[in-house]
């Protein structure tokens, strides 16, 4: 049997002299304040064993991962329905580009650009009375902690700094594809992208969907295994910004990255991981992480291909 303790703390040696060749997020200032040097490294498995190494139990602001949470509480109410909202197909665009929204009438490409999540959470708040309370209820449940909470001071950040997407909102709106006031979107946008989670959370989360959408902690079937499925080829396809297709290339399985530095990623009827390291690459993806995984698909010999 692979003993990922030994194998994740062999990576974290191997990745900690990568630091400094990265950036840390700044288009708001909270995020530009992070110490840029931290590294953290969770595996878990569909028993729950966990092993981690570094600053794993150190929270931080999952930012476009929590596009999964959003995304799966809607599906899980409204299914197929939501695909005549939102795409299914890789953008190749930045994750806040205008361009792509117009000559597709107001139908974002896929629910991880930030145009998709925007109209995902448009229908969190017509789904779920009290969406910010119902979205941070269902991650704890998927963690099995309380200790999961919105950063308010990211959050405000990213409020005053959220021009780009009221535009993308409004404009959305404009083709009849946002149904509730765009204030409130923005607002429960911002606090989504401001929920802060350990990689020990993360990883955690995550094994609902290698656990064929039953979460392990209680045994409730949350997603059918459907809907896993196309959740998962959603990630696979679309998780990492313009550079999914390198990171099926290199690492070879589904998951989500954010600005913040996270990424969570899982192997089928196995295990999930997370990785954190503020310092981002050129496409937003945390530098570290992508080489972290890298090193663990290649280490165990495993992979969804
Ligand atoms: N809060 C970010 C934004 O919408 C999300 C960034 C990300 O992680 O992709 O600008």
């Amino acid at each position: 049997m692979t003993d990922y303790a030994e194998v994740i703390e062999r990576i974290y040696r191997e990745v900690t002299p990568y630091w400094g060749a990265g950036k840390v997020a700044d288009y708001i200032p909270a995020l530009a304040q992070v110490d840029p040097r931290q590294l953290g490294i969770v595996v878990d498995t569909l028993d729950l064993n966990t092993c981690k190494v570094g600053d794993a139990d150190v929270p931080f602001s999952v930012q476009s991962i929590s596009k999964v949470f959003t995304l799966t509480m809607v599906v899980r109410l409204i299914g197929e329905e939501l695909w005549k909202s939102v795409g299914r197909e890789p953008s190749g665009n930045p994750f806040n580009s205008l361009v792509q929204l117009e000559y597709e009438q107001g139908l974002p490409r896929n629910p991880f650009i930030n145009a998709g999540a925007l109209v995902v959470t448009d229908r969190l708040i017509s789904l779920y009375p009290r969406p910010k309370e119902a979205l941070i209820d269902f991650v704890r449940s998927l963690c099995g902690t309380d200790d999961i909470y919105y950063d308010h001071h990211v959050a405000k950040s990213e409020r005053l700094h959220a021009d780009r997407n009221m535009a993308l909102a409004y404009f959305i709106k404009s083709f009849g594809n946002i149904h509730n006031d765009v204030e409130t979107v923005i607002d429960v946008y911002c606090h989504q992208c401001a929920l802060a989670m350990s990689c020990t959370d993360l990883a955690r989360s995550f094994l609902l969907f290698a656990n064929r959408g039953v979460n392990p902690l209680n045994g409730e079937q949350v997603l059918t295994e459907s809907q896993t499925k196309r959740i998962g080829a959603l990630m696979a396809t679309c998780g990492f910004y313009d550079e999914s297709g390198d990171f099926a290339y290199r690492v070879g399985l589904p998951g989500k990255s954010g600005v913040g530095g996270g990424i969570v990623a899982y192997m089928p009827g196995k295990l999930s991981m997370a990785v954190w390291s503020p310092e981002l690459n050129s496409y937003g993806n945390s530098l570290i992480g992508i080489e972290a995984f890298e090193r663990f698909t290649t280490d165990i010999r495993s992979s969804i291909f």
